[in-house]
């Protein structure tokens, strides 16, 4: 397996509860490093891009409006397989189909806050890495 990097972010209801501790322990617990960190409080338009393939989906407007509802924490994750590591750690979109011990099983509130995002494939990861972070922002 190859180390990978992937675009973490702990969504508005997650910063709310001040989850932002309980949740990274869980990722350093299975191995990732948090290789970079902001806490940033996006707008409208930095939401509407970064959600951008899900621009015809009917729960768009509402996903964009929870997202800038409050501060996120947008991290990059590093480890073995990171990107499918940090999926399984998330666990399933919808709370009530994640399994036990996942983040969105313990602390989503319901299907979109959902506590956590995390990149879908490596070309996608990098794309998002690229969107939050510069490179002298990400130390390994
Ligand atoms: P993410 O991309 O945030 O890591 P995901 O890959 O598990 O989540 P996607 O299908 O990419 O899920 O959906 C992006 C986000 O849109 C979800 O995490 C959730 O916040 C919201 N969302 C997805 N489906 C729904 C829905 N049916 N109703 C409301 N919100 C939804
Ligand atoms: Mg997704």
């Amino acid at each position: 397996m190859a180390i990978e990097r992937t675009l973490s972010i702990i969504k508005p209801d997650a910063t709310r509860r001040n989850l932002t501790g309980k949740i990274n322990a869980k990722f350093e617990a299975a191995g990732l490093r948090i290789v970079a960190q902001k806490r940033i409080h996006l707008t409208i338009a930095q939401a509407e891009a970064f959600y951008g393939v899900h621009k015809a989906r009917p729960f768009f407007a509402g996903l964009v409006a929870f997202m800038t509802s409050g501060p996120v924490v947008a991290q990059v994750l590093e480890g073995e397989a990171a990107v499918t590591k940090n999926r399984d750690i998330m666990g399933a979109t919808d709370p009530k189909k994640a399994a036990p011990g996942t983040i969105r099983a313990e602390f989503a509130e319901d299907i979109e806050a959902n506590s956590v995002h995390g990149s879908d494939a490596t070309d996608t990861a990098a794309q998002e890495i690229s969107f939050f972070f510069s490179g002298i922002e990400i130390v390994g």
